[in-house]
């Protein structure tokens, strides 16, 4: 079982990496991004909550993310080849709350895998991929809170996992193969 925080800043390449580690390796999912706009969609209480602070680039409350994290795990069941966490964990009690959920269960996280792209290109990737997907938050002024709220509250994230022994950095710039392969020789690695 090898479970994968799949890290980095808004427009890094997080769910495209994920997709094709996905098809590789066989690997479960879990975008809380994706999760939280399905949550929306469907109007639910967690999706109204979560639309004020997704719309104005900034993060849900730790507690509600957590409540949501386990038992979305849980979905893949017992015996799994491993899940890929994407866009969890966002800050440090996230990361706690992680490795605790996780210990319960006997199981741990096995990399975390840091995309690093440089801010001018997130933001170009950003704005076109607002104008392709009409995301609501992928506008110029929603995008630099997010990467501001990525600089302050989630790169702490980096000397984290650093000191648990388990980040592995990835530059983020190439073709989506040329990343993927840097990927999945660390992968392979484990
Ligand atoms: P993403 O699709 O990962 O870029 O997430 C979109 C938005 O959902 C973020 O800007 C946050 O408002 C919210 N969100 C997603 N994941 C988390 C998380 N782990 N903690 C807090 N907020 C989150």
């Amino acid at each position: 079982m090898k479970n994968i925080v799949i890290f980095g800043a808004p427009g890094a390449g997080k769910g495209t990496q994920s997709d094709k580690m996905i098809e590789k390796y066989g690997f479960g999912h879990i975008s809380t991004g994706d999760v939280l706009r399905a949550e929306i969609k469907n109007g639910t209480e967690l999706g109204k909550t979560a639309k004020g602070f997704i719309d104005n680039g900034q993060l849900i409350p730790d507690e509600l993310m957590i409540d949501i994290l386990a038992s979305v795990y849980d979905s893949f069941g017992k015996e799994h080849k491993g899940v890929i966490f994407d866009g969890f964990p966002r800050t440090i009690p996230q990361a706690e709350a992680l490795k605790k959920m996780l210990s319960e269960r006997g199981h741990q996280i096995a990399a975390m895998i840091e995309l690093f792209v440089p801010e001018e290109e997130l933001m170009k990737r950003l704005i076109l991929r607002g104008e392709q997907s009409g995301r609501s938050d992928d506008n110029a002024e929603t995008i630099q809170k997010r990467l501001n709220v990525y600089n302050t509250q989630t790169s702490p994230l980096i000397d984290w996992y650093q000191n648990e022994g388990i980040r592995h950095h990835v530059e983020g710039l190439g073709t989506i193969d040329e990343i993927f392969a840097r990927i999945a020789k660390i992968i392979d690695n484990l």
